[in-house]
């Protein structure tokens, strides 16, 4: 009889320690990766041509994100970016705010105010759709000028990527650069000038408007500025939020390209292999690999892993409405399994970091 007890009581504890563990998932850094334009059959593709590897495959728990935008079965880049970063479904086109113009935080704003470290990275211009999802509030994503000027107060602690032009050559004559330098940014044109001391806040911009493709010789710049940013944004104790972006997967699909494409794709998975590594060191990182929607209609019609021929065709020069695949590793992973619209990735995020909508 007293045993058991005992066993009865040691099954209670047993039982309320798994309840406990199981809510206990704290995620502290959430590293978000969006291929743009990534579909499955991008991914296939870049796994036949790299002959069967790929890091993406060490994913732990897949998703399918469903893209349409408010106003549109076929969503833009614009509003696919706002979908994931504010959590509303907006009209075509527009950057951080809802189908009614009305401005709402961001994930990287929230992050900002709960005293994360933040930051963005992309191989177009900075003020991109895609980046500028996250930090900027614009009607129109093609107002770039207004767009470079939302990074000022935005507090974000590093972006990297192009768009040079835009902070600093601008036909209104503003110094957008200037203006963060006063906010205290040091604010660099290269990756290397990315010191390791320099505690200031931190802008780098690479190129006047968009980076070279990994064809004309890019090289591991992505990568490379992942696992920079990352070293960066990890010193914050309380944890971070940081946006990298594969920008060219989308060009590559609208020009029907399938060697610029692949390559970008392979580009883009080394980029995950190093934040995948990254949050097996760092526990409570959290790593989501997505697209904010499909390209080109790409289909690939024969291959062969072991010499990594691939034969494919497009369907249209066009983003397409398929769902799009949501890769997701460490901590928290396990939450975004499942079919669900892209908006819910935003409250995902929220729910893990433990933030209030
Ligand atoms: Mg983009
Ligand atoms: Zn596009």
């Amino acid at each position: 009889m007293k045993n058991r007890i005992i066993s009865v009581i040691s099954l209670f504890f047993v039982s309320i320690y798994a309840t406990f563990a199981q809510s206990d998932v704290r995620v502290k850094n959430i590293i978000l990766m969006i291929g743009d334009g990534m579909g499955v059959a991008q991914v296939y593709a870049a796994y036949t041509v790299n002959k069967g590897k790929l890091n993406l495959e060490k994913a732990q728990y897949i998703g399918f994100s469903k893209t349409s935008s408010a106003n549109s079965y076929i969503t833009d880049s614009g509003a696919g970016g706002t979908a994931i970063s504010i959590g509303r479904k907006t009209n075509n086109g527009c950057i951080g705010v809802d189908s009614d113009s009305v401005s709402l935080k961001t994930i990287l704003e929230i992050a900002e105010e709960n005293e994360l470290s933040t930051g963005l990275l992309a191989t177009s211009a900075i003020t991109h759709a895609t980046p500028a999802s996250f930090v900027a509030h614009q009607i129109s994503r093609y107002d770039t000028l207004e767009i470079a000027y939302d990074f000022i107060g935005s507090g974000i602690d590093i972006f990297i990527g192009g768009g040079r032009n835009h902070f600093e050559r601008r036909i209104d004559s503003a110094n957008i650069s200037d203006s963060l330098r006063k906010e205290g940014y040091s604010i660099v044109y290269d990756l290397a000038s990315i010191k390791a001391k320099d505690k200031n806040n931190i802008g780098c911009l690479v190129a006047d408007k968009h980076l070279l493709p990994v064809l004309n010789g890019r090289g591991d710049f992505l990568p490379d500025a992942t696992s920079l940013s990352l070293s960066r944004l990890s010193k914050n104790k309380k944890g971070f939020f940081v946006m990298i972006e594969g920008s060219q997967i989308d060009w590559a699909g609208h020009s029907n390209h399938i060697s610029y494409l692949v390559s970008e794709m392979i580009d883009f998975d080394k980029a995950v292999g190093v934040a995948f590594d990254f949050a097996d060191k760092n526990p409570g990182t959290l790593v989501v690999v997505t697209a904010d929607h499909e390209t080109g209609g790409l289909s690939l019609v024969d291959g062969d892993i072991h010499s990594g021929k691939l034969s494919s065709t497009f369907g249209t020069t066009d983003h397409t409405g398929v769902m799009v695949p949501v890769f997701a590793y460490g901590a928290g992973a396990e939450e975004f399994k499942g079919i669900y619209e892209n908006t819910e990735l935003f409250f995902k995020m929220m729910r893990l970091y433990g933030f209030k909508p």
